[in-house]
């Protein structure tokens, strides 16, 4: 490959960060990734406590199989080299109040045996879901190789061909109803309650679709576990870049972005040292990028509008999680994988809004978390993050005794469901929507950002589809990551290919990419 001159910096090693780095230094640009923390990864991430593993990010990872996009962007990045890949079985299971519980199981003929066996008279509603599972399933392959704008006529007739005409009608059907007002319509009045969990936790605006593609994904064997977790999926990520010559400078916070004549012309960092570069892209928040470190002065109505009240609209972006690790003494290898239990009194866990807490073990996708016989047990929940920084701001103590107030209550609930459980465990940790802020900068500690299918999203697309990840009145200057991009891994891997494909054809070049196997 040709060198060319020009250097970028990045900020953040994120997964975007990192992608964007990894597309750059294959497209001839010498890049740079000035980043926070002291490793990569951002919120994919994971640590260590008393020989136990605690992984926060990966509870299933789209693009496992082979032929897709998906994969051939993990493959470019060298994510998954050598990596054996699990499966699961099931996605969720929800357990009432009462007891009774339904498993939603990937595979569409069991899952529909199975609730057909849970409620019977129930059978056309769950028929109509499961096929729209079905719908999903062959081999379908979501068009993610490049950002929309930048199809040429071939390629979008091709898309067409290939996938609006096979999927176009499933993917309308399933966007057409909310999944809140799908489950109403069951006559058992559990299937009701449990439906919107499918997913863990429930949200709102979310239509039928991303329930039923990412149950048909995990059945399709193209959404699954990569061996060693999340934290080992961004150290593949990590070598590649820097195998292909990259430089990460971690424990590195930038303050500012440096323009010259609305033009972008390096960083500041917070120690006051600064950096020049020919471009600069930011995969750090959204907010903090434009407002914080661009002081506001890139923005049009749009972009305002996105994210004016960004702090008091409900259901903009996703909340912070509250994540409760155990190590402990037990083999959970016949539990299910992953299950939400409704509490009588969920309100006593501090910022919780949700009905319960979901409750996962990694027995069976990555057992080398725990020392053989034990398990690691995680449980989260969406919180509303002022609760938590005020505690933090004003009273250090008492922010420490709620974190352990919330595992006590955790810890004491699910002793009735694994007997013994308190005197097996090891190793505690608690993580707050505080905490993310502190290690990712992430707005309120958001998980993935802006909330697909809700009114954001028109504000949200013409970021990619209008401004080509670019601000408004700011040249050299490009962004990525999920608050461009919208959440989730392998949307955050592929915003950094788009990213240098917007920057290769602002420089006039041919993008290019090689896989790392
Ligand atoms: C608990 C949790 C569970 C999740 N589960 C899943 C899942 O199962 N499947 C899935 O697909 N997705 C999941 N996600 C979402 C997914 O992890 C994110 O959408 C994705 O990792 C975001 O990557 P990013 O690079 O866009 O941003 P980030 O990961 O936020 O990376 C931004 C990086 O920028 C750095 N940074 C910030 N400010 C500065 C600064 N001033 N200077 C220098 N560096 C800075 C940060 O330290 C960070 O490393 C989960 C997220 C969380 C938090």
């Amino acid at each position: 490959m040709e060198k060319n001159e020009k250097s970028i910096i990045i900020i953040g090693a994120g997964i975007s960060g990192m992608s964007a780095g990894c597309y750059g230094q294959m497209n001839g640009y010498k890049t740079k990734i000035f980043e926070s923390h002291f490793i990569p990864g951002g919120c994919c991430t994971a640590w260590e406590r008393k020989g136990y593993v605690f992984d926060q990010c990966i509870d299933w990872l789209l693009g496992t199989k082979l032929g897709t996009d998906m994969n051939q962007v993990w493959r470019e990045l060298g994510a998954l080299k050598n990596k054996k890949l699990r499966f699961f079985n099931m996605f969720n299971r929800v357990v009432g109040r009462e007891g009774q519980s339904v498993t939603f199981y990937v595979d569409p003929n069991r899952l529909e045996a199975h609730l057909k066996e849970i409620s019977p008279e129930d059978g056309e509603l769950i028929e109509e879901f499961c096929n729209g599972i079905r719908a999903f399933s062959g081999d379908m392959n979501f068009p993610l190789l490049k950002p929309e704008p930048l199809y040429n006529e071939n390629e979008n007739k091709e898309i067409e061909e290939k996938f609006i005409k096979k999927y176009g009608k499933a993917l309308r059907d399933s966007t057409g109803i909310e999944i809140v007002d799908f489950a109403k319509r069951f006559k058992n009045p559990f299937l009701q309650e449990a439906f919107p969990y499918i997913l863990q936790q429930k949200m709102c605006d979310f239509p039928l679709m991303p329930y039923c593609y990412n149950l048909a994904a995990m059945c399709e064997k193209n959404a699954g576990y990569p061996e060693g977790g999340s934290l080992e999926l961004a150290k593949s990520i990590e070598r590649r870049y820097t195998e292909l010559g990259g430089e990460i400078v971690y424990e590195a916070p930038v303050k500012k972005i440096l323009v010259e004549n609305d033009k972008a012309i390096g960083v500041m960092l917070e120690d006051g040292t600064k950096h020049y570069a020919d471009i600069v892209l930011s995969a750090a928040d959204g907010r903090t990028t434009i407002f914080d470190m661009l002081d506001g002065k890139y923005v049009d109505n749009t972009i305002k509008k996105l994210y004016e009240g960004l702090h008091s609209r409900e259901n903009k972006i996703y909340e912070g999680f509250v994540l409760v690790f155990l190590g402990i003494n037990r083999d959970l290898t016949n539990e299910p994988d992953s299950t939400t239990y409704f509490l009588e009194h969920p309100s006593k866990l501090l910022g919780c809004n949700q009905k319960g807490i979901v409750a996962r073990h990694y027995c069976h996708h990555a057992p080398e978390f725990a020392p053989s016989g034990k398990s690691v047990m995680q449980f989260f929940y969406y919180s509303e993050y002022d609760c938590w920084k005020k505690l933090y701001d004003n009273d250090r103590a008492a922010y420490k005794e709620e974190k352990g107030k919330v595992a006590d209550f955790i810890i004491n609930y699910m002793e009735q469901h694994y007997p013994g459980l308190k005197d097996q465990i090891e190793a505690i940790d608690v993580s707050t929507p505080v905490t993310a802020v502190r290690y990712t900068g992430n707005h309120e500690g958001s998980v993935m950002a802006w909330i697909p299918f809700a009114d954001t999203e028109e504000h949200v697309k013409p970021l990619v589809e209008k401004h080509h990840m670019k601000l408004p009145g700011l040249s050299n200057f490009y962004m990525a990551g999920h608050w461009v991009s919208l959440g989730g891994l392998v949307r955050s891997s592929s915003s950094g290919r788009h990213v240098i494909q917007f920057v290769c054809k602002d420089d006039k070049k041919n993008f290019v990419a090689q896989l790392a196997d």
